[in-house]
């Protein structure tokens, strides 16, 4: 087991990466840009190193500063949670070819799955089933056309490259394929530096079900179920449940089992995540993330497992030591992503905490990096706490969170808070009736 680790990241998923060292007797090094100092993730730490000023570029993305940082302090392997260098497969080369150890898959596999195209293709060929569309990267309009005649319209162009909803138009008819094609590029190509996208038939009322992974050294492959994320605005989630209200028990171990077989004759190691879209009984594949999910919580919560641990002890060789059949799921679990945007335009709102209280009790988890009179700083992501809560039926997680939502203190910024409590005391969410498009109906009509 490593005895000291680094962690390339901030906020609360740095803390959850530093509580789960902590809990494996492993020292932590926490690295941190200018406009983080008084971060708690540093306070934290056993260790801390300042990697350069505020923007992201030259700090959590500064891959020179961050291997001194390990060197000098002698950490022997990086975790570096989600976004930021998570699914850079060089980075994770680098970090490899420096004698340490990445807290990951293979940079091959993330390279892999970070086009889409190639995902989609690997996927494909191991039989995991994929949404309709192209076969592969499309290199003209005309053949956009064709393939968007033969799957039907509305289409969807996405960007080989995309990530966090970018580079993604829609098409309704054929009269709007050249903008979405024109679109997709430029956006892609500003984004990404690359500009290949592909095809998807757009489907009109999917569920975003994802599945959980965990892998070994050695070939295993377990799957602790699923999540639903269909929640969403501009293709972000918000609030995230575990087990989906829209998927059996036999379900879960049909799809489980195709993923979990795909990825073992990958060799795929560590955490990873299996992204569909569900929609008539059928699980489309869109694309696979290779590291922790921003909403793994709520898998935690219903599975009793500790994913950060089982990542840390699968990257220093450790057998997985379970089966399938070990892994069993209790209760419900919802996980509401508190951001600092305005709860109505969604306008991030950086600023002061006067006040922090977060909630308790039974059945509620808190993952945040947050305390009064922390300053949340303008130059990174808006997410500034994750709400969770377990209980045993969804109706008993409703009726937590939403008392939850109701002890939850955060004064002198604005935050989502009171667009959760109205999803939470919507009828349709109640009875588990939402599609990914719902999210933006629901806040079209509250703004009526
Ligand atoms: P990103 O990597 O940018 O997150 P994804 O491929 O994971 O992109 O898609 C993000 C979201 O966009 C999905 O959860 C879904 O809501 C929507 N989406 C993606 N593909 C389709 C599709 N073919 N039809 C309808 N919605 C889609």
């Amino acid at each position: 087991m490593f005895s000291k680790i680094l962690i390339a990241n901030r906020g609360e998923i740095a803390l959850r990466v530093l509580r789960a060292c902590r809990e494996l007797g492993i020292k932590t090094v926490a690295v941190h840009s200018t406009a983080d100092a008084d971060a708690m993730h540093v306070r934290l730490a056993d260790e801390a190193v300042c990697i350069g000023p505020a923007s992201s570029r030259d700090s959590y993305l500064n891959v020179a500063a961050i291997l001194s940082a390990a060197t000098i302090t002698g950490a022997e392997a990086i975790h570096p949670g989600y976004g930021f260098l998570s699914e850079n497969a060089d980075f994770a080369e680098t970090v490899e070819a420096h004698g340490l150890t990445f807290i990951g898959p293979t940079a091959d596999h993330i390279r892999m799955m970070g086009d889409k195209i190639t995902a989609k293709t690997t996927m494909l060929a191991l039989g995991v089933p994929l949404v309709p569309g192209s076969d592969g990267e499309l290199t003209s309009l005309e053949q956009a056309r064709e393939v968007a005649a033969r799957v039907g319209y509305p289409v969807l162009i996405k960007a080989a490259a995309g990530g966090g909803g970018r580079g993604m138009k829609v098409a309704q008819t054929a009269d709007e394929l050249e903008d979405a094609w024109n679109m997709a590029r430029t956006e892609a190509r500003a984004a990404f530096g690359n500009d290949a996208v592909y095809l998807e038939k757009y489907m009109d009322r999917p569920r975003h079900i994802e599945l959980q992974i965990l892998g070994d050294n050695y070939g295993n492959v377990v799957h602790f179920g699923e999540r639903d994320c269909s929640l969403q605005r501009r293709h972000q989630k918000l609030l995230e449940e575990a087990g989906s209200p829209a998927i059996s028990a036999e379900q879960r171990d049909a799809i489980g089992r195709t993923a979990t077989e795909a990825l073992s004759r990958m060799g795929y190691r560590n955490a990873g995540t299996l992204e569909f879209l569900y929609q008539d009984g059928q699980f489309c594949f869109i694309e696979m993330n290779t590291r922790l999910q921003v909403e793994h919580p709520v898998t935690e919560m219903v599975c009793d497992v500790d994913l950060v641990r089982e990542q840390i002890r699968l990257a220093a060789g450790e057998k997985l030591g379970y089966a399938q059949k070990d892994i069993t799921f209790s209760g419900h679990a919802i996980e509401c992503r508190i951001n600092a945007e305005d709860p109505v335009t969604f306008a991030p709102c950086p600023g002061t905490v006067a006040v922090y209280h977060p909630p308790g009790g039974l059945g509620v988890r808190v993952d945040s990096a947050l305390y009064t009179g922390y300053r949340v700083p303008p130059f990174y992501d808006s997410m500034i706490a994750k709400l969770i809560v377990h209980a045993p039926t969804r109706e008993q997680a409703i009726a937590r969170m939403q008392r939850a939502l109701d002890e939850f203190v955060v004064e002198g910024i604005k935050t989502v808070i009171p667009l959760h409590r109205q999803i939470l005391d919507d009828p349709q969410f109640r009875k588990g009736d939402y599609t990914i498009h719902w999210l933006e109906q629901f806040t079209a009509r509250l703004q009526g």
